[in-house]
């Protein structure tokens, strides 16, 4: 091959290289309907105020969310049929274990009791705890796949990491806000840590705020909402109800749908991509 052939053909090869890896960095990655970004309402530890408050919220904007309930939670037992009402109109009923264990020695956590302390935790134990409340939830909802979310974001059982394990019991799982990103790219999510932000006591204008932020980098991710309006990490009605309005007047950009949904369609554009 004469020189100036072989340098040509190197050039080619670098175009192409750079074409190619550039296809890679730009994200493909779309979502339904045209949408610019995927947001998930996800509401925690199976509160009261979740059936009689938010359900009906939801309801009469028609968003479809994610509840994670800790078993445990007495509105479990006293409020069953409103929990399954919930299911049947739609929303996603995920796994956030029996008891929410969380490790104590971690800054915070002074409200555990002894016997939720994932530090005491064998992983064996935290698993068949995972595999009961799927057993129930199946009771609950009549289905067989849910996602999970960690309870205090915490990893470690008895100081082994069970984020490995997880995905024997879910599709996907949502992590927190602590050690990563709030907004990401859509292509970097790990659909078994995907972000959230808790809000606590914030305002209307903070939680469209950190919408705008998803939309602006055409990404996806979640609120973990505790208390609408009473009980714990309190989120007043009216401000949740703001939140909805927005959202409702935003559908054509973003796609709000249970956690389910959406990181099943994450994890088959992750594939194509
Ligand atoms: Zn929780």
């Amino acid at each position: 091959m004469k020189r100036t052939n072989f340098t040509q053909l190197i050039l080619l090869f670098s175009i192409l290289f750079q074409t190619s890896a550039c296809g890679q960095t730009k994200s493909e990655l779309t979502w339904p309907n045209g949408a610019k970004a995927a947001i998930c309402l996800t509401y925690d530890d199976g509160l009261s105020n979740h059936v009689n408050t938010v359900g009906p919220m939801l309801k009469k904007y028609n968003f479809k969310a994610t509840f994670y309930p800790t078993l445990a939670s007495s509105s479990i037992y006293d409020e069953m049929d409103k929990w399954k009402l919930l299911a049947q109109d739609g929303h996603e009923l995920g796994n956030h274990t029996l008891y929410h264990p969380c490790q104590k020695s971690k800054p915070g956590m002074g409200w555990l009791k002894d016997y939720q302390d994932l530090d005491q935790y064998s992983i064996e134990q935290l698993l068949e705890e995972i595999q009961l409340a799927n057993s129930f939830l199946s009771a609950l909802d009549g289905k067989k796949n849910r996602t999970f979310a960690y309870p205090c974001a915490h990893y470690y059982a008895g100081g082994v990491n069970y984020k490995d394990s997880i995905n024997e019991y879910a599709s996907a799982a949502r992590g927190s806000s602590e050690d990563q990103e709030l907004v990401k790219s859509p292509t970097e999510i790990d659909i078994y840590n995907v972000p959230s932000w808790a809000p606590n006591n914030h305002k209307a204008d903070d939680l469209i705020a950190y919408i705008e932020k998803v939309i602006e980098n055409n990404s996806f991710s979640t609120f973990t909402f505790h208390g609408i309006g009473a009980e714990d990490m309190i989120v007043s009605k009216e401000d949740h109800e703001e939140m909805l309005k927005y959202l409702d007047a935003h559908r054509d950009e973003i796609w709000v749908t249970t956690f389910k949904e959406a990181t099943d369609y994450l994890r088959s554009q992750q594939i194509k991509n």
